[in-house]
C-alpha cells in the first residue's frame, strides 16, 4: 500500500454569504447522542415547538424508558411571572427519583430558554450538587439562534470536556472525538489494535466511563463540527492530530495514518492491518460509481459534513463538484480536506438561501444535498435531492461502511430514473 500524501495547505477563495439561512436546531442532536450514551437523559428546557421537534426527529420510544424529554416553559415562565427555576428543580428531582439509571442529566437550552434568559448553567451548578455521587448535571444549547443542528453535539461533548479525569501518566493515548455508531467504533477499535494503538473513545457509551485525559493525549476528530470540544480539549492540553475525516477509502486511510504517524508505527505493520479493509472497501465502491461518475452535484449547507463529503464524491467517486456550501469552514481542522478538492469547485460558506437557489436553479445539477425544507420545493421543479440529515443518522465512516455512504448519494439517482421510465 503506498503512503496517503494529503498537502498540508491550499489557499482557495471561498464565497462568504450572510443571509437567510435554512437550518434545523441543535435539539436535532439529542437524537444520535441519546442513542450513544446509554445512562444520560436530556431534558430540553423549551416550548411546545421543541418539544414536537424532539418527538418527530426521534420517534416514540415504545419499548423503552425515554431518555430524552422537555420540560415546557409555560406563558406564566416566558412573561417572568414565575421561578422558572424552582419549577426546574421539581421536575429535575421527580425525574431523578423515578429513574435511578440515570447518571448523567443533561439541560438542553433553546430558543426560549435563552430569550427569558434563564441561567441553565447555575441551574447545573445547583442539581450537581443535590444530586453529588449519583447523578453528574451538565448543560448546552441547543436553541437555534444563529446555529446548525450538527452544532447540538459540539456544545454536547464541549460541555463534558472539563469532567474528563485528569490522566495518571502522561504516556501517549488517542482519543477518538465525535459520536460514532457503535458497529463504526467496534470496527476502528480492531484496526486501531492490530496498530498497537491505545486508543478510547469520546463520548463514551455510559457516562461512568469517561475517558481520561493529559498532556500525552493525542486525539482525531471523527467529525468536522466539533470546533469548541477540539478547542477546549487543547486548553486541557490534548493535541489534535491533523488528518481528513474517515470517510471513504482514502479519507479513512489518512485518518489512520495520521494515528500510525504520531505513534510511530511502522510502514510494515500500518500497510498490513488496514490494506484489507481498504481493499474491500474499494471494490464496494464501485456498484455507486458507475451510477455516480460523471454526475454533477451542488451542496447546499447544512450538516458541515459537506466538504469531507465532496472530496469523497469527487476523488473516489468522479462525481463533478458545482459548489460546496457549508455553514461554517474552520479553515484548520478542514485544510487536508480544502488540499483535495479540485481547485475549481465553488466553495461557500454561510448562506444566502436565494441567491444560493438560483445559483443551483441555473446549474442544474443531477444531484442537490440539502435540508429537508428545500427538498421538496427542488423536487418539484425536476431537481434530484438528497436529505444532507440522512447522512447524519446513517453509519457512514469508515472502511466497511464507505460502500454504503456511496449508496446513498447513488439511490436519488437510480429513483428518480425510474420514475422517469
Ligand atoms: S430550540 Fe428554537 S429552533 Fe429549536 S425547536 Fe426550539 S424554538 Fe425551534
Amino acid at each position: 500500500m503506498t503512503a496517503c500524501e494529503v498537502p498540508t495547505k491550499v489557499e482557495r477563495p471561498v464565497l462568504r454569504e450572510r443571509g437567510q439561512h435554512e437550518v434545523f436546531c441543535g435539539l436535532t442532536g439529542i437524537v444520535w447522542l441519546h442513542r450513544k450514551i446509554q445512562d444520560a437523559f436530556f431534558l430540553v428546557v423549551g416550548s411546545r415547538t421543541c418539544a414536537h421537534l424532539i418527538q418527530s426527529a426521534a420517534g416514540v420510544m415504545i419499548f423503552a424508558e425515554p431518555r430524552f424529554a422537555t420540560a415546557i416553559l409555560q406563558d406564566k415562565d416566558l412573561a417572568g411571572l414565575t421561578d422558572a427555576n424552582e419549577e426546574l428543580d421539581r421536575v429535575v428531582n421527580r425525574l431523578l427519583a423515578r429513574r435511578p439509571d440515570i447518571k448523567l442529566l443533561f439541560l438542553v437550552g433553546s430558543c426560549p430558554s435563552e430569550v427569558i434568559k434563564l441561567d441553565l448553567s447555575r441551574a447545573a451548578l445547583r442539581l450537581s450538587k443535590q444530586h453529588a455521587g449519583a447523578v453528574r448535571v451538565l448543560n448546552y444549547s441547543g436553541s437555534g439562534i444563529e446555529t446548525t443542528f450538527t452544532q447540538g453535539e459540539d456544545a454536547c461533548l464541549a460541555s463534558m470536556v472539563p469532567e474528563l479525569p485528569q490522566a495518571a501518566s502522561t504516556a501517549p493515548e488517542l482519543l477518538v472525538v465525535g459520536s460514532l455508531p457503535d458497529v463504526v467504533e467496534d470496527q476502528f477499535q480492531r484496526l486501531f489494535e492490530r496498530l498497537s494503538i491505545p486508543v478510547r473513545f469520546f463520548p463514551p457509551r455510559r457516562s461512568t466511563s469517561l475517558p481520561s485525559m493529559g498532556p500525552g493525549t493525542r486525539f482525531l476528530l471523527a467529525q468536522p463540527f466539533l470546533a469548541d470540544t477540539a478547542r477546549r480539549l487543547e486548553e486541557r492540553g490534548a493535541t489534535r492530530l491533523a488528518a481528513p475525516f474517515p470517510f471513504g477509502v482514502e479519507g479513512t486511510t489518512a485518518w489512520f495514518q495520521a494515528a500510525a504517524r504520531a505513534f510511530d508505527v511502522s510502514d510494515d505493520r500500518f500497510a498490513a492491518a488496514i490494506e484489507p479493509a481498504a481493499a474491500r472497501a474499494k471494490v464496494a465502491l464501485q456498484g455507486a460509481k458507475q451510477r455516480l461518475a460523471g454526475k454533477r452535484i451542488f451542496f447546499f449547507p447544512d450538516s458541515q459534513l459537506e466538504v469531507p463529503l465532496a472530496r469523497f464524491l469527487s476523488r473516489e467517486l468522479d462525481m463533478q463538484l458545482v459548489e460546496v456550501g457549508t455553514p461554517y469552514l474552520h479553515q484548520e481542522h478542514l485544510s487536508a480536506e480544502l488540499a483535495l478538492l479540485p481547485p475549481d469547485v465553488t466553495v461557500s460558506e454561510g448562506q444566502d438561501v436565494e441567491r444560493q437557489l438560483d445559483r443551483c436553479r441555473a446549474a442544474r445539477p443531477d444531484l442537490v444535498v440539502c435540508g429537508l425544507g428545500l427538498a421538496n420545493p427542488l423536487e418539484t421543479q425536476g431537481l434530484t435531492t438528497k436529505w444532507s440529515i440522512e447522512l447524519v443518522f446513517t453509519p457512514v465512516h469508515g472502511f466497511d461502511q464507505a460502500g454504503d455512504l456511496a449508496d446513498l448519494f447513488a439511490r436519488p439517482l437510480v429513483r428518480r430514473t425510474r420514475l422517469e421510465v
